[in-house]
């Protein structure tokens, strides 16, 4: 029997042993931490966004210039199969209101456990912390202070955010070095950083911008942003991450706007801050008229780096249209993905390393990003039943 080593348990090197041990095959599972999966029980903490149930077609789309290197794999693995699959480990999932998909359970850890124990019971072996370095001089696979022989292997070992979880992104240079060619990791789904005033970043951090809407580019997302010390992040940071880290990269900076009040118009709201002001402060104005929040103030003052306008019309328009000067992008240890990654021309349809036949890859090591709403998970679980396809045909010759 032909032996498999799948480096990386996470979400795609376990799909690739599921795939691969249902088709008989022998297989070991390698991981440097001491259990598998810590990024998706992370990612499950606030509810586990598996896939997203808008049509096919939309849904490639979110990949912008991988789409035509991921969509053979989400064609033959789409989020329908994904969902099937995941009842076949007895969790049924659900369609939230935004289409996001989630297991009923909402948390990753059920459905790991149905999971870990169908693995066990297909003869899948995982062996923890096994720190992979590479391959000695014989092809042989550096593991720890083993080296292990493998008739093909799987490398899923991940992008580079959250590192504590296990994925560092340290097999760049490994696989650099074998001339591989890898996209610089960049983080994605991230925060930036802001040159927020001392005043503004303590008493604004941790605070949360509510049902705001955020403009760049030409483009405007609806969502939720959080003030950090050093920035700012959230959903609505991250919907626009990929074109305001470009836009960061190429120039220094970008100049983001957020409408404060995205169901009012400017005529609304200079008519609402035209009403009687009394002997109230600026500040209390705003905030009893548009029920504005200090941080949302506090973000209206940072942004004109000046006291605010008087005039109605004025103190309205800015509100629908704050600027937001980003100066720098939040390191990756803290961002949800990876941009970058290994180049698609460095594998086949198979997901084989031309210049490593028999050695697949799978999952957020390759050169695609995208944004959150399950898209993530989705190209993660497709390209390893790809790269497990894959496995097998090279295997079967
Ligand atoms: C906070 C957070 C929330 C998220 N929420 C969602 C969500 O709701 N929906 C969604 O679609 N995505 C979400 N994601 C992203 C998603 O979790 C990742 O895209 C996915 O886990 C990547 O899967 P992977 O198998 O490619 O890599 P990983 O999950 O990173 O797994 C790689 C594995 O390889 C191991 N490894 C790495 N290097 C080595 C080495 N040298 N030797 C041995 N082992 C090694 C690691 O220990 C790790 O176990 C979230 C991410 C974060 C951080």
């Amino acid at each position: 029997m032909k032996q498999i080593a799948i480096i990386g348990a996470g979400p795609a090197g376990l799909m690739a042993a599921d795939q691969l041990a249902g088709h008989g095959h022998r297989v070991t599972v390698y991981d440097r931490m001491p259990s598998p999966a810590r990024k998706l029980l992370i990612a499950g903490r606030g509810g586990l966004n598996l896939t997203h149930g808008e049509p096919l077609d939309r849904f490639l789309d979110r990949y912008g210039p991988a789409r035509p290197r991921l969509e053979a794999a989400i064609s033959a693995f789409p989020p329908d199969a994904l969902r099937a699959w995941c009842e076949g480990l007895g969790q049924e999932t659900f369609v939230g209101s935004s289409g996001r998909v989630f297991p009923r359970a909402f948390k990753a850890s059920p459905l790991l456990r149905a999971w870990l124990s169908r693995l066990a019971a297909l003869g899948v072996v995982l062996r923890t912390r096994q720190a992979w370095h590479g391959w000695d001089d014989r092809g042989r696979l550096r593991l720890g202070e083993e080296t292990v022989a493998a008739d093909a292997t799987v490398l899923a070992l991940g992008g580079a955010s959250w590192p504590r979880l296990g994925s560092d992104g340290g097999w760049a240079p490994i696989l650099a070095a074998r001339g591989i060619a890898v996209t610089p990791l960049l983080p994605a789904n991230c925060g930036f950083l802001s040159p927020w005033s001392p005043v503004f970043a303590d008493r604004a951090q941790g605070q949360p911008l509510k049902r705001i809407a955020l403009s760049f580019a030409g483009r405007t997302v609806r969502g939720e942003a959080m003030i950090t010390a050093t920035g700012i992040e959230g959903g609505a940071i991250y919907a626009l991450s990929s074109v305001l880290r470009d836009a960061i990269v190429a120039s220094g900076e970008a100049i983001a706007h957020v409408d404060l009040r995205p169901d009012h118009d400017v005529a609304d709201l200079a008519g609402r801050l035209g009403r009687l002001r009394g002997g109230q402060s600026l500040s209390s104005h705003l905030r009893k008229a548009l029920n504005l929040d200090p941080a949302a103030i506090g973000l209206m003052r940072e942004g004109l780096g000046a006291t605010l306008p008087a005039a109605a019309r004025d103190l309205a328009a800015l509100v629908k249209a704050v600027p937001l000067r980003l100066t720098g992008i939040a390191p990756i240890g803290r961002a949800i993905s990876t941009a970058g990654g290994i180049a698609f021309d460095e594998v086949d349809d198979r997901f084989m390393l031309k210049r490593l036949p028999g050695v697949f890859v799978a999952g957020e090591m390759l050169d695609w990003e995208a944004p959150t709403g399950g898209y993530l998970l989705q190209a993660c679980f497709a390209t390893a039943v790809a790269a497990a396809a894959g496995v097998d045909h090279h295997l079967r010759g």
